[in-house]
């Protein structure tokens, strides 16, 4: 069986692509340094602990699994810290990035599936995004992941590595069987925080800005299903390994939704209260970020299934009821 490389494998959208990869037979072997993800989410595959700023870890990896292809999560991922402390934005993902890039080319694994984001794209007025818009980050997070995807572009000009870049929109939702699911610590994603709220594990869920010009002052986003979404991966991998070269794809479902309608859902399938205060914008917050996800459809046949809110806000309410992890 053919061995691809995971890196972030312990952490959300990782696991549930190691279980993905998994099922349609391969061997995924996480790489990841425990920073944000757990060692009790790898269960797919091998585990090898490590940090993508250690060559020589990276070197030993390759050597010792000669993996045909790297999906590539590991990452910092929160818009608001980011504002923060870009350096360390720029540092873990575009250095650790640039390290693994130049591993996996000087171990001849020439297949790279990358996760980006839709922070790329920045704060563009009432526009669909597709892949073609300019790329126009407004955080620090989406300003390191459109410069690891020149990184990508440059070494596939002079170095032939092939990739496929999926520009991910907001990821939601669990493995429907429990196995697996969101857990962060600390958490500031809007779904499990509002279940957090629900359930009492935290006084109410704080709106960031109410005076967005949207319809009803939120900000807009397009949620995906990470199992929709690592399905996607599977495709992307294939993609690949048949040759079919560079690629970029959004995945979205191609439908926004206002915090306060993500909140009227939740508040519809969990059958309870949510417990809310209104409070300041969050720096870096794009107001609107939808998804034209249409060439993932037509070119890789992707078809997103779980990717309606109230199947993801289930999922997670499920997960959230049962599920944790220690390291
Ligand atoms: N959000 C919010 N309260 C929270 C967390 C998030 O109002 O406690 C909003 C946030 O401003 C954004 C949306 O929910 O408009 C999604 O935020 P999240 O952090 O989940 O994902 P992001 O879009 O930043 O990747």
């Amino acid at each position: 069986m053919q061995h691809v490389l995971v890196t972030g494998g312990a952490g959300y959208i990782g696991s549930h692509a190691c279980k993905a990869l998994q099922a349609a037979g391969f061997i995924p072997v996480t790489f990841d340094n425990l920073s944000t993800g757990w060692s009790d989410a790898v269960k797919f595959g091998p585990f090898e602990q490590g940090d993508l700023s250690d060559r020589a870890a990276l070197d030993a990896v390759f050597a010792r699994y000669q993996p045909v292809a790297v999906m590539h999560f590991a990452a910092l991922s929160q818009v608001g810290e980011s504002m923060q402390d870009p350096g360390k934005y720029w540092r873990h993902n575009v250095m650790g990035s640039l390290t693994l890039i130049e591993a996996a080319v000087a171990a001849g694994c020439q297949n790279f599936v990358f996760s980006s984001t839709c922070a790329t794209y920045g704060d563009q007025d009432n526009v669909v995004l597709d892949e073609d818009s300019a790329q126009l980050p407004i955080n620090a997070y989406g300003a390191s992941k459109r410069a690891i995807e020149d990184i990508l572009r440059n070494f596939g000009a002079s170095h032939g590595l092939t990739h496929v870049i999926f520009r991910y929109f907001n990821v939601a939702g669990s493995d429907p069987g429990g196995e697996i699911g969101e857990y962060h610590q600390p958490e500031t994603h809007l779904i499990p925080l509002m279940l957090d709220a629900i359930a009492g594990k935290r006084p109410a869920l704080t709106v960031f800005g109410t005076d967005y010009d949207t319809p009803d002052g939120t900000c807009i986003r397009d949620y995906v299903h990470v199992c929709d979404l690592v399905d996607a991966h599977i495709l992307g991998l294939k993609w690949l390994q048949d040759g079919r070269g560079n690629r970029i794809f959004n995945l979205g479902s191609g439908e926004g939704f206002s915090v306060r309608e993500v909140i009227d859902h939740s508040r519809a399938v969990t059958n309870r209260d949510v417990p809310v205060v209104e409070g300041a914008r969050r720096a870096g917050d794009c107001t609107k970020l939808v998804s034209g996800s249409v060439r993932a459809m037509t070119e890789l046949g992707w078809t997103p299934e779980r990717s309606t809110l109230g199947v993801m806000i289930g999922d997670a309410w499920r997960w959230h009821q049962n599920g944790h992890y220690d390291k």
